[in-house]
């Protein structure tokens, strides 16, 4: 024993008795981590004209009806609006609402803009 290490003892390593790893932690929550569209889940179309519930499962190229639009509204004649994609002029809002669908396409739960 030379002087050097002389009163110099490594502290002893009193570890807290208990888990220290828990395999608790490891535990993770089956949560989804993404969003994943249910063919099955009703959606409620955007597209104008249409606005149906549908289901991805049952969307196709002609499977909904619209109006690509806009709508146009005349301020000054309250009464009379019309769709800038039909050539179509009403005075009645009744009938503004039963103007047929002029395009076919996807159903799009994205508002079209
Ligand atoms: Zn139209
Ligand atoms: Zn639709």
């Amino acid at each position: 024993m030379s002087w050097f290490f002389s009163g110099s003892q490594p502290k002893p390593t009193t570890a807290t008795p208990g888990p220290a790893e828990s395999p608790a932690d490891v535990l993770i929550s089956s949560a989804p981590p993404k969003k994943i569209i249910d063919i099955n889940q009703p959606q409620t179309c955007k597209n104008k004209g249409c606005g149906k519930v549908f289901k991805e499962k049952d969307n196709h190229d002609i499977a909904c009806s619209y109006h690509p639009g806009p709508a146009v509204f005349h301020d000054r004649i309250r009464e009379e609006q019309d769709w800038k994609c039909c050539d179509i002029h009403v005075k009645e809002f009744e009938e503004f609402m039963g103007i047929p669908p002029c395009t076919k396409g996807w159903h799009n739960t994205d508002p079209v803009y």
